[in-house]
């Protein structure tokens, strides 16, 4: 480690070195959601990954909890607070405190962006293709009736939209954590568009139930489309607008995606390994072609 660190500038030292901290919401890194892991800038050790990572709304990067071994505590020269140093070189990270309720660990390391170097996660080969993520209620049911579309590299049942890192399905039933259940589908565009899969989801879910589709109810049942770029928000727009033309009074949200978190293995291809069909999802035409 180290050796492709380069030498710190004056504002690195006097946070690093001196222990001040940065301005609130000055930092590169609070607001940072890409997946990748945090280095230490000073010797380059890892410290943080950005699953640990959740929004604290403090205005530094926040982390549940860091690498095992990579993070040393010390009482703070003020008697009160606790210190968190890099374990590799005692470079000063920022604080860490406990019992603010915030996440399920309890526990919010307050980390200067400045201490930070971001090293972004490497491109996943087996998903070079393009991802599409829709929630439209049980997520057995629409992993079940979506995974057949041709072109499909990938689907895997999970959570998103809420504020809770690694949320579980227990936590995600209990209403709290604004999640809503989805599938994430890894396509090739060469072989399948995203107009196609888009038009598929809104067949076999009822895009006009509000908060629930069938029989289940409640916010993480939701009728929603997480896009992934823009030609996607246009495309789910559009498609929307048509589909009200037609009569259809839709409820389906569209909204930027953010962190989606893999749900348990159980959840996986649900309906195949019960051998039984969803009672919550059927394929109804709504578009002619
Ligand atoms: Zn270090």
């Amino acid at each position: 480690m180290g050796h492709f660190m380069k030498p710190l500038n004056e504002s690195e030292k006097n946070v690093i070195l001196h222990k001040e901290t940065e301005a609130p919401f000055s930092g590169k890194y609070f607001a940072n959601r890409a997946p990748g892991r945090y280095l230490c800038r000073q010797c380059g050790a890892p410290l943080y990954e950005s699953s640990a990572k959740f929004d604290a709304g403090c205005g530094w990067p926040s982390f549940e909890a860091e690498i095992p071994g990579a993070v040393k505590r010390l009482p703070d020269a003020d008697g009160v607070r606790t210190e968190i140093v890099c374990a590799h070189c005692g470079g000063h990270l920022g604080h860490v405190f406990e019992g603010e309720q915030l996440t399920p660990k309890n526990t919010r390391h307050c980390v200067n962006s400045i201490s930070l170097v971001f090293q972004p996660a490497p491109e996943d080969p087996a998903s070079a293709g393009e991802t599409a993520i829709f929630a439209g209620g049980c997520f057995w049911g629409v992993e079940h009736l979506m995974k057949n579309f041709p072109g499909i590299l990938k689907i895997e049942p999970g959570y998103i939209g809420g504020q809770v890192p690694h949320p579980t399905y227990e936590q995600v039933c209990t209403h709290t954590t604004g999640h809503a259940e989805a599938v994430r589908i890894v396509f090739d565009p060469a072989q399948v568009d995203y107009e196609t899969l888009l038009k598929g989801f809104m067949e076999i879910h009822d895009p006009t139930q509000a908060d629930g589709q069938g029989p289940d109810i409640g916010p993480q049942y939701r009728s929603e489309i997480f896009y992934t770029n823009q030609k996607q928000r246009q495309t789910a727009l559009r498609v929307i607008e048509l589909l009200k033309r037609k009569g259809y009074p839709v409820v389906t949200r569209v909204t930027p995606a953010t962190v989606f978190w893999p749900a348990e293995d159980y959840h996986h291809r649900y309906y195949e390994r019960a051998g039984t069909q969803p009672y919550c999802h059927r394929r109804v035409k709504r578009f002619e072609d």
